[in-house]
């Protein structure tokens, strides 16, 4: 019997979330999470799509290796179990490659000790990806275990955009680079926008703006990056939930040396308490939006901070690219708010640039333009969908390296 179903798992540090397709239509068997794993209160939840029944569990669940376990029993009690014969791989979605890993791999004992060499540099992700890899690989020893990467798309930029102007020896010692990351939302919705285009990814030049909890932008030129907003981590670039993208970097120094901040302090102070909740209290858009229409001006300032940040990174890709096909608005924000897409288009009809008021704010699910009729460029919502895009490649792999027919 030919296997077609891909597990994908995405192991966060005290999470693994995890979603089970049918590779021969992309439709969804499961899907489901557990959370504050490690604590007594962790939780499971668990959905079978074949059934539409919904399960939950709370209570301890001591590490990923029992979380995973749980997972695989309530798998097991729809029929879709880790020891089922159709099951053709697991996915894991890894946040950083580096520069080693250009596209998915299939796991071995090298690529773990490759995941693991880059922990410096990935000091919150990698060791929770790779715990979810470990527990995978000892309870199917027999199955592909395939790593994919945040990083992998982003692995085409040329050099001059990947650098940074310091010091090379200094760079080159610590790997001191652009990475970027978010790169299979990147790849799927670039790609997706192209279909949307009627054209061949090979044919289209798109600026993708992922804005979500974490926000990024990328240039694609022909299908592939060519430049993309954040950085060595997920910090740099656009303005985040929590994150506070692009500072100079003598802020730093100021803090540590006037304001006697600690490094832990300031990374906390950049990573969880800047962006949109450092700014306003708030890191939900909605909220922020609610807040604006109420006439707050700390909410209003927020805002503006934010789409002032997204316009000069359009502004910034589209001379990159030099002729930009289409902006691709994605990811909880980018989906869902129609404001933030008319803010961040507002003003730039000289570029071609606009949103049709009513197309714009119309809801819909899938994959839509909602720039005027006959636009020099198409502004699109493209939803994402980064699982469906790690099962993909990982069947893909597996295909290409087993005869699964
Ligand atoms: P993500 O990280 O892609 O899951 O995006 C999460 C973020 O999307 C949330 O923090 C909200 O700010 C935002 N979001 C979700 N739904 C909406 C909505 N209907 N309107 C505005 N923002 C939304």
């Amino acid at each position: 019997m030919t296997a077609t179903r891909v597990l994908v798992l995405n192991s966060g540090s005290s999470s693994l979330k995890y979603q089970l397709l049918d590779m021969r239509d992309s439709s969804r068997l499961a899907t489901g999470f557990v959370e504050r794993i490690g604590e007594r209160t962790s939780r499971l939840k668990h959905t079978a799509l074949t059934t539409g029944e919904t399960r939950e569990t709370t209570g301890p669940v001591a590490d990923h290796a029992a979380a995973l376990k749980a997972v695989s029993e309530e798998l097991g009690r729809d029929g879709l179990g880790l020891d089922s014969p159709d099951l053709a791989a697991i996915g894991h979605r890894v946040v950083h490659g580096g520069s080693s890993f250009t596209e998915p791999v299939i796991v071995d004992d090298a690529v773990i000790a490759e995941i693991e060499r880059l922990i410096p540099v990935a000091p919150l992700h990698n060791p929770a990806n790779l715990t979810g890899i470990r527990t995978a690989r000892s309870l199917r020893p027999d199955l592909p275990q395939v790593a994919v990467f945040d990083t992998a798309f982003h692995t085409t930029m040329p050099e001059s955009a990947a650098r940074y102007a310091i010091d090379v020896s200094t760079a080159d010692e610590y790997r001191i680079r652009r990475y970027g990351f978010h790169g299979t939302s990147h790849a799927y919705v670039s790609r997706e926008t192209a279909k949307l285009l009627g054209k061949a990814p090979g044919d289209v030049n798109v600026i993708v703006l992922h804005l979500g909890n974490g926000a990024s932008a990328s240039a694609v030129r022909e299908g592939r990056c060519v430049d993309t907003s954040m950085g060595l981590t997920p910090l740099e670039g656009l303005v985040m939930g929590t994150r506070s993208g692009d500072v100079d970097p003598a802020v730093i120094f100021h803090l540590a040396r006037v304001g006697g901040m600690s490094t832990d302090e300031i990374d906390t102070l950049l990573n969880k308490k800047s962006g949109l909740i450092g700014l306003c209290g708030d890191n939900d858009m909605r909220e922020i939006r609610r807040r604006v229409d109420e006439g707050d001006e700390q909410a209003r300032l927020a805002f503006d901070i934010y789409i002032h940040r997204l316009k000069k990174y359009i502004g910034a890709y589209y001379a990159v690219l030099g002729r930009v096909d289409a902006i691709a608005f994605t990811a909880g924000v980018g989906e869902n708010a129609a404001a933030v897409r008319e803010a961040a288009v507002a003003g730039l009809e000289g570029l071609g640039l606009a949103v049709d008021a009513g197309l714009n704010a119309a809801r819909g699910d899938g994959a839509r333009i909602v720039s005027p009729e006959g636009a020099r460029v198409a502004v699109a919502v493209v939803p994402t969908d980064e699982e469906l895009e790690i099962a993909t490649q990982t069947y893909a792999l597996v295909g290409a390296s087993h005869d699964l027919t």
